[in-house]
Order: structure tokens, then C-alpha cells, then sequence
């Protein structure tokens, strides 16, 4: 059989039970996506055999698609409900927002990498995701012409929390963005409440930086 025409079904069903449910993933809807979205389609064809893995994998320039407990974690972190729209930062494979758009009434999703943008966009329309909309930019700077957003999510390092990001945030919405240095991170939730902000410290992680006005200078 061709490589393109298996479906890894029991890859994805196990990959759900052992990685996510095992580990306390508990929202049904996030779980039903990740049973759905078929992660295979959103690596290179010769890592497809290792997309289910419990690792992050490569993607080209340096960047990864997250390792899927990760995925899931942030997506459960944002709390998204049917209808609400979302933003992602950093759209790497297009894995994530497409995993968020199975639950939410649209996704918008940032990549500075314009190869990595452009290939997204060629999965999502082969998929036939139809609530997804990417661009080429710096993400941390947000997308302001569709704000506000009730989650963020980002899914590289910042020093801090963008502040533009908050700024995009209904009141009662979520950022989940990793904070620290450039070599380790805490995600944080931070969750805005009129002007208020509550930042609360989730666990820790490692990402590839942000890099933007509101990020690092350099890769
Ligand atoms: N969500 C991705 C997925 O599911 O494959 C994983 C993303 S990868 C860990 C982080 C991505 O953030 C990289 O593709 C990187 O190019 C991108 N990135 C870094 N800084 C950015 C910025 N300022 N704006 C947009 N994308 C950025």
C-alpha cells in the first residue's frame, strides 16, 4: 500500500489513550480532535511511520511539529468552546491550529516562516478545513484587524508576555504562551478580566523561540 493511502487510525487511537488520556488530558472535545485530525498529513512523507510518536519531529527550517501530549495540553489549557474564534502564533506544520479548529468556530494562525505558511495552507485545503486562515508575519505583534480573540495561543518562546497579544483578548479570554529564557520555558495561562490579567504558571516546557518585535531579535 502506498504510503499516502494509510490511514494510522490505530496509531491516532492509541497515540490518545496511552500519550493524552493516560496523562490526564480530561476535555472530551479536545480529545475527539486529536483522534480526527490526521497528524501523518502534517509531517514529511518519510517521518510519516513516526508521526503518532511521543516526540515533537522535525518540519524543515529548524522547527518542529510539538510532540502531541503538548498539542493537547495547550489546546485543554485554552479552554476553547464551539464558536469561539482563536488565534495561534506560530503555525509550524498547521498540526495545532488544524486541532483547535475542530473545536472552535475559526482559527487564525501566524508563521514567519513563508514556506512553512504556504504549506499549512496546502494541508488545510486538502483536508478541507474551512475555518482556518493563515498568514506570513510576525505573530507576536498579533493579527489586530481580526481581534479580539477568546484564546491565544502561542506556540514559541517569549522573554515576557507580548503585550499586543493580551490587548487581543476578549475580556473572560485566554493566552497560553510559554515564558523564560531562550532555552527553557514555564507555560503560562494568563487570563484577562476587564484590565485586569491572571497569570497562572502551568507546567514546564521547552519551544523554539518567538522571534519578533515582541519576542527575541534572533533565531
Ligand atoms: N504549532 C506548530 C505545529 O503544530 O506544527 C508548532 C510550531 S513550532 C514549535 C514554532 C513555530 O513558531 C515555528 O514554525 C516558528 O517559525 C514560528 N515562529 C517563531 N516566531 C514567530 C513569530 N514571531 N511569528 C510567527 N511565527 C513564529
Amino acid at each position: 500500500m502506498p504510503e499516502s493511502d494509510i490511514d494510522y487510525g490505530s496509531e491516532r487511537r492509541a497515540m490518545v489513550e496511552d500519550q493524552l488520556e493516560r496523562r490526564g488530558i480530561q476535555d472530551s472535545r479536545v480529545l475527539d480532535a486529536m483522534l480526527t485530525v490526521p497528524r501523518h498529513v502534517f509531517v514529511a512523507q518519510h517521518t510519516q511511520p513516526a508521526a503518532y510518536a511521543d516526540s515533537a519531529l522535525p518540519i524543515g527550517h529548524g522547527q518542529t511539529i510539538s510532540q502531541p501530549y503538548i498539542v493537547a495540553f495547550m489546546t485543554e489549557a485554552a479552554q476553547i468552546s464551539p464558536g469561539d474564534k482563536v488565534l495561534e502564533i506560530g503555525t509550524g506544520s498547521g498540526y495545532g491550529a488544524a486541532v483547535a479548529s475542530q473545536i472552535a468556530g475559526e482559527v487564525f494562525t501566524i508563521e514567519r516562516h513563508s514556506k512553512l505558511a504556504q504549506q499549512a495552507r496546502e494541508r488545510f485545503d486538502e483536508l478541507g478545513y474551512e475555518n482556518l486562515h493563515v498568514v506570513e508575519g510576525d505573530g507576536s505583534q498579533g493579527w489586530p484587524e481580526e481581534a479580539p480573540y477568546d484564546a491565544i495561543i502561542v506556540t514559541a518562546a517569549a522573554p515576557e508576555l507580548p503585550q499586543p497579544l493580551v490587548e487581543q483578548l476578549t475580556d473572560g479570554g485566554r493566552l497560553v504562551v510559554p515564558v523564560g529564557t531562550r532555552h527553557s520555558q514555564k507555560l503560562v495561562r494568563a487570563e484577562r478580566s476587564g484590565d485586569q490579567i491572571q497569570r497562572t504558571p502551568l507546567t514546564a516546557v521547552r519551544f523554539v523561540p518567538l522571534v519578533g518585535e515582541h519576542g527575541w531579535q534572533r533565531q
